[in-house]
Order: C-alpha cells, then structure tokens, then sequence
C-alpha cells in the first residue's frame, strides 16, 4: 500500500508515519518545516526513518508540491499539514492559517478529483465545536467555533465534504481533541508544563483552571486514523477523543505526582479563543471504526514526561 502523509516531520503525521511502516506501507511523506516550533524539533521526529526505503521524504510546501504526479500513485491520503494553535490565529498571523489550512487543503482535494483513491483522511479538530451549548459534543452538535484557528479547520472540513459530494473524493474527517504523549507541540500545555517543571520554573494557568479537556493520547489517535482509512465511510466526520474529560485544577496534583515535584502555579487572565470545556461523544467513531480509547492518562503523561526530559537534554 502506497500512502501520502502530509505534515509528517509534526506531532501526529510522525508517530503515524511510523505506524504505517510498521504496516508495510510505502510512506511518501511531505512537509514544509514551518517555523510555528523550531525545526530540530521536527528533524528529530523524523530521524527513526532515516535510510528506511519506504520512507520518501519531500521538504515542500503542499502549495507548491507536484500533487497530480504524487495522489496518482498513492491509496490513503493522511492530511495532517496545518498551521495549528488557537492563540496565534488572531491578527496579521491569520493569513498563515489560510494558506496552511484552507488554501492548501484546497490545493490537495482539486488534485484528488477523479483519482483512484482509497480515502483521504482530514486531521480536523475539536475546536469547530468552540462554544456549542452541548456536552459531550457529537457530530451533529451545533459548530460554533471560537478562534480563527477553529474557522480555518471548520472550513478545510467542509471543503472535504463539498469533494466529496461533488466529486466523489472519498474523505474522512477525524476532528480529534487535545492530542498529548511523546512528542507533543511545544505550545500545548503538557509540554510547556513539563518543560518549565524539567527547568525550575513556574508553570503559567490561564484563567481560573475550572476549565475541563478531554485529552486523547497520541496512540490512540494513530490507531483511530489507521481504523478511518479501511472503515470510515467516505463523507463523514468522526470524533476522536480520549473517552473522559479532565479539569485542569484536579491535573495539577496528577502532575507533581508524574514528576515527583512541587509546582509553583501562576495564574494568568483567560486567553482570547480558549474554549471552557470540551468532551468528545465518541459513539460514532466506536460503532463505525471500532474506535476504543485505551491509554489512562496518568500512564501518557508519564511517558511525556521521559519524552520532555530527554527532549530538553539533548
Ligand atoms: P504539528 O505542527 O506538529 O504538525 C503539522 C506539520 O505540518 C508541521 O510539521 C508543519 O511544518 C507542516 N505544515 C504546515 N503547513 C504546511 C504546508 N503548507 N505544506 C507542508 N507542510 C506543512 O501539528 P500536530 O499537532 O501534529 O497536528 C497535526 C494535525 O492535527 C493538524 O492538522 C492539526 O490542526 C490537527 N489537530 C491537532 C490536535 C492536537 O492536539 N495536536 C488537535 C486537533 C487537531
């Protein structure tokens, strides 16, 4: 099996590369190492696939990548480019963010009609629901997001069902909610938590920490992505989710417990595009991929942790 991963030196695009290979896929990867989080970073992630042959790497930008030559001889197309982050969506930055996520998502459906194509996989996010007035978001909860990051992804999501209805490109959309473990952004929380405790520092709170997330380990969003390419029915849209939410007040505790230290917590003002709370229903992704959470979260952010020290070591 021919596969395309977009955006696979980031987070996720480079633990499901390495799944995939471990499948016996051709893995024809592409990304354009945007300067988001800096790029030994994404060097490092990439480095387990040196020398690998059936590992094919292009540095490029999806805008300028030769599509047409590469989606003809692909089965799955996983679609994780973007330039994620809620905070840094507002003002001048935004233009990133249409480029990355629309224009680019755009770019690879027009390339994808009348190719013979499995599925297209979209990596969309829990961040289209924003303020919905219901809990646990499903599928059919009102979209509502609350960034223009959400706007972006929301967008790029209804993109692949408009290809899907017009042009019979065979999408899938995951909308996966806070991914953590090994490997996470250097903006999300866990990992600024981690560093700062790894360094001797404050770790910073936004808002009064009554806020609740439903965080979904990075294996688990692999295997659901996996499960979506052989049994998710082209023209839908899928929660991921790590099947519970947690408030970030009670986490503190869980973290000086992961790292055997005392925090010192700075509490700062809610930030622009923050939402209150997310929780996944999952129902959908169960019924149809067979989707089953399976890591407890104590035992992920372990794992991030080790991740986190030797990351900052090295
Ligand atoms: P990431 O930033 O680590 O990875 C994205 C990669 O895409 C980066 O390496 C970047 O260089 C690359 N990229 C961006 N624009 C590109 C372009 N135009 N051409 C080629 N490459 C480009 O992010 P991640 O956390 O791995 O997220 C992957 C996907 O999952 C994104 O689409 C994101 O919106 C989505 N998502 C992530 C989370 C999460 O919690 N991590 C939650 C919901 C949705």
């Amino acid at each position: 099996m021919n596969v395309l991963v977009t955006g696979a030196a980031g987070f996720i695009g480079s633990h499901l590369s390495r799944r995939l290979l471990r499948e016996g896929a051709h893995v024809i990867a592409v990304d354009s190492f945007t300067d988001f989080y800096p790029r030994w970073i994404k060097e490092r992630n990439l480095s387990p696939f040196a020398g690998d042959p059936n590992f094919e790497f292009f540095s490029q930008d999806l805008l300028d990548f030769n599509l047409e030559e590469i989606l003809a001889r692909v089965d799955v197309v996983y679609h994780l480019a973007a330039q994620a982050g809620v905070r840094s969506s507002w003002g001048e930055n935004f233009s990133v963010y249409i480029q990355n996520n629309i224009l680019s998502t755009q770019r690879l459906l027009e390339a994808a009609k009348g190719k013979p194509l499995h599925r297209l996989i979209y990596a969309s996010s829990s961040s289209v629901y924003g303020l919905t007035p219901t809990l646990p978001m499903s599928e059919t909860s009102l979209l509502y997001p609350l960034s223009p990051y959400g706007v972006t992804k929301l967008a790029a999501e209804q993109l692949c069902l408009l290809y899907f209805q017009s042009y019979a490109v065979p999408t899938v959309a995951l909308r996966f909610f806070t991914v953590y473990g090994p490997g996470q952004r250097p903006d999300m929380a866990f990992h600024k938590f981690f560093r700062a405790i790894a360094e001797g520092r404050p770790i910073s709170v936004f808002g009064d920490g009554e806020q609740t997330r439903d965080f979904t380990h990075i294996d688990d969003i692999v295997e659901a992505s996996f499960s979506a390419s052989r049994r998710g029915r082209p023209g839908e849209v899928y929660n991921v989710g790590g099947g519970h939410r947690e408030r970030l007040n009670d986490l503190l505790p869980i973290l000086e417990e992961t790292c055997g230290k005392k925090l010192e917590v700075i509490r700062e003002e809610r930030q622009k595009g923050d939402v209150a709370h997310t929780f996944a229903d999952i129902g959908k992704a169960a019924l149809d991929l067979g989707y089953s959470p399976r890591t407890i979260l104590k035992d992920g952010l372990r794992e991030e942790w080790e991740w986190i020290k030797t990351l900052y070591r090295a």
